[in-house]
Order: structure tokens, then C-alpha cells, then sequence
């Protein structure tokens, strides 16, 4: 199981310092991997504080081209440099308020691998859509739109994280029922592309919390968890960790 928080725009430097030691501390002796990903200006002194521990860092973005006059970017190799282990790709805050597109992220997403750096990719279907019963079709076009260009032994270095738009910051968590059906059905498209399916983790994200994460992570194809706003408090994401634990 992978449980990872994404603490979007939120914690300084000495917040996020103290956030991560706090998650360090509340994991520590979990068997599930661990990942926290602070704002960019964070990473480097969170990936110091937390040598030593089995909690591992992430970004929440990265740039589409390496190094040049790209101003504001930051690289993947960047990123790697600075100790980060992953970097989430393409999550449905940055397609819907900074106009990512599928060949964005499937750009993000091939640096990110190039850089040896392991992209979590988020896919996930907006409320009309659901409605519209188009969740296989978005869900489908927006891992063809992501990993389609990869070889099958690239889309097996991915993790790939089912986000239903509508439940992200919104309290409104799918039932453990609706996530599998989708996480089925992504493994599914990853049966056809990679020998490795079986193996290669699909996360849920959206409004995971305490009280709604062992029926998730109890579903055969949930293999872990991407956290947003219970990841700010460590004993919440702990308590996440320690229901992953129980799910193994
Ligand atoms: C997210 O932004 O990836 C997320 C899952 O947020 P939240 O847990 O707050 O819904």
C-alpha cells in the first residue's frame, strides 16, 4: 500500500518542517509506504528532516521541459535532486484552474520517468460526467491521453490515482463500491499495455479520511491512498496509514 498526502498550498517552511517529523513520528513501524508532498519551497528541508525515516517525499507538480527559459518552472530532474521519490501528475486542480491538458501531463508524466522520479498520475470524472455515465469513457481517455505514448515497461514505473472530481475537498467520498468499479476498470487498461499490472498501484484520492478509509482500502483494486486535507494533521494521515496497515 502507498498512502501519500498532498498538502497543495498550504504550510510554510517551519509548518511543513514540523508536519513532516509529526507524520514521521505517527507512521514509524507501518509496512506501508509513506509519502508526503509539500509545497516546491518545502521539499528540500523536508527531505533533510526526515533522513532517517521511512516517510519519503514527492512534489505536487512539475515542469514539461528540463532546464531553460521557462520562467517559474521547476524540473523533474530538480526534483530528483532534492530527494523527491514522486511527483503527482496532472491532478484535477491543475487541469480544471491552470488548463493541463492530457499532452501536458503525458509530457510531465515522461520526464518525471526520465528523471527517475515516479509520477502519480491522476485521472477522475467531474459530477456531470458521472451523471452523464461517461466515467469510463473520461477515465479511459484521460489514461490514453497520459500513458498512451509509453512503452509497456514505462506505464509499469507509474502509480496512477483514481481522484473523482467531485469528491476532492468536498466531504463527499465515493462508496467503496463506485471506486473499485473504476479501479477495475483502469487496471483493466493497464492489463492491455503492461505485464506488470497486477502490480503497478492505483490509489484512491477524495476526501479519504479516518472514518472512510478501511472500506476503501479493503477493495481488491484499491492499493492505496492520495490525501488531501486530512494529510494536514498527522494523526489523521497516521490513522489513514495504520488502516492501510490493517487492509495488507
Ligand atoms: C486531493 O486533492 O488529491 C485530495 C484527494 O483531496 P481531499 O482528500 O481533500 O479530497
Amino acid at each position: 500500500m502507498l498512502i501519500a498526502g498532498n498538502w497543495k498550498l498550504n504550510t510554510t517552511l517551519d509548518a511543513s518542517v514540523r508536519l513532516a517529523k509529526a507524520v514521521a513520528d505517527a507512521v514509524d513501524g507501518s509496512e506501508c509506504d509513506v509519502l508526503v508532498c509539500p509545497p516546491f519551497v518545502s521539499i528540500d528541508a523536508v527531505s533533510n528532516a526526515l533522513l532517517g525515516t521511512s516517510v519519503h517525499v514527492g512534489a505536487q507538480n512539475v515542469s514539461a521541459t528540463d532546464e531553460g527559459a521557462f520562467t517559474g518552472e521547476v524540473s523533474a530532474p530538480m526534483l530528483r535532486a532534492v530527494g523527491c521519490s514522486h511527483v503527482i501528475v496532472g491532478h484535477s486542480e491543475r487541469r480544471a484552474l491552470f488548463g493541463e491538458t492530457d499532452q501536458i501531463v503525458a509530457t510531465k508524466t515522461a520526464r518525471a520517468l526520465a528523471a527517475s522520479v515516479t509520477p502519480i498520475v491522476c485521472v477522475g470524472e467531474t459530477l456531470e460526467e458521472r451523471r452523464a455515465d461517461r466515467v469510463s469513457d473520461v477515465v479511459e481517455g484521460q489514461l490514453a491521453g497520459a500513458l498512451g505514448d509509453l512503452s509497456a515497461d514505462q506505464i509499469g514505473k507509474v502509480v496512477v490515482a483514481y481522484e473523482p472530481v467531485w469528491a476532492i475537498g468536498t466531504g463527499e467520498t465515493a462508496s467503496p463500491e463506485q471506486a473499485q468499479e473504476v479501479h477495475a476498470l483502469i487496471r483493466a487498461w493497464l492489463s492491455k499495455r503492461a505485464s506488470n499490472a497486477s502490480d503497478i498501484p492505483i490509489l484512491y484520492g477524495g476526501s479519504m479520511k479516518p472514518g472512510n478509509a478501511a472500506g476503501l482500502l479493503a477493495q481488491p483494486d484499491i492499493d492505496g491512498g492520495l490525501i488531501g486535507g486530512a494529510s494536514l494533521k498527522a494523526a489523521d494521515f497516521a490513522a489513514i496509514v495504520a488502516a492501510a496497515d490493517e487492509a495488507e
